[in-house]
């Protein structure tokens, strides 16, 4: 079973000739069973939630922010996606629901929202430090205002908050921290540790997703080798993704991911029903 679990329409609309491009790509890499994820940044529920959360004030950082909410977020309710989705199964895609949400303080809140609605799988994805969003190319400087080591401790204490919250399936991208290449030099491995024990404590599987290999500086898969090696210690569950956000992506480098977990010992990838999993043979 080859599968792509982790990907995004929102740079089109959620029409048939938008979305065809990413099953014909699929279907020429293989892949078997791809999973939409949506941002929560899409969909109008979320909105107070952003505007709640983020640094939006005067610095900069804030000003990013303002502009980076204004453009194009909040399009659809999940109501439409989901009945979109509905549709692409009952033509017969081979694909699933699911959904990419940014990590929130108020969990209570997010709950409210997803339980009202089914999906096949939910990610949790840390995507904020304390309101900062440390991926936007924009503003990396604001990196240089903090010791990496506090950058480190943040990012993995909002991971442990979101197996806490007991809302996901998956963590979106574990350390993709090292997106600008700013790489540890301190000893990580107790961060990493504690990570993956409170994946494994949550039940949660792990997200292995070639974004950061062809999207960003690092040019990494992302968990990389040694958070690898802690969540197979722990036997934390794996899915495969491209994180494609345009059809030419859908499936990339999903057969270098198939190789890059073998080497640790992984053999199955988890395929999602109605929040159910169910292990399968890679390949
Ligand atoms: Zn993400
Ligand atoms: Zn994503």
């Amino acid at each position: 079973m080859r599968i792509d679990y982790h990907m995004h329409f929102e740079y089109g609309s959620y029409d048939l000739e938008w979305v065809q491009g990413f099953f014909d790509h699929a279907r020429q890499r293989g892949i078997d069973e791809i999973g939409i994820t949506e941002h929560s940044h899409g969909f109008r529920e979320f909105k107070d939630l952003y505007q709640d959360e983020l640094i939006l004030g005067e610095s900069l950082v804030g000003r990013y922010q303002r502009q980076w909410l204004a453009k194009g977020k909040f399009r659809h309710t999940l109501e439409e996606y989901l009945e979109f989705m509905a549709l692409l199964k009952k033509k017969g895609y081979p694909v699933k629901t699911g959904i990419e949400v940014c990590n929130f303080r108020d969990q209570n809140r997010v709950r409210e929202i997803l339980d009202r609605h089914r999906f096949d799988y939910i990610i949790g994805s840390v995507h904020f430090l304390n309101g900062w969003g440390y991926d936007f190319a924009e503003i990396k400087q604001v990196w240089d205002d903090y010791p990496l080591r506090d950058i480190y401790e943040w990012y993995t204490q909002a991971i442990v908050d979101l197996c806490r919250s007991a809302a996901y399936d998956i963590l979106g991208h574990p350390f993709n921290l090292r997106l600008f290449r700013n790489f540890p030099d301190f000893d990580v491995a107790p961060l990493l540790d504690r990570a993956a024990a409170a994946l494994q404590e949550a039940g949660m599987a792990i997200d292995v997703n070639t974004g950061t290999l062809y999207r960003y500086p690092v040019r990494e898969i992302s968990p990389y080798p040694l958070f690898m090696e802690a969540a197979k210690r722990c036997g934390l569950p794996i899915i495969l993704s491209s994180d494609a956000h345009r059809p030419e992506d859908c499936g990339r480098f999903i057969d270098q991911a198939e190789e890059y977990v073998k080497q640790f010992g992984y053999e199955e990838v988890l395929v999602f029903t109605d929040r159910q999993a169910v292990p399968h043979r890679i390949g």
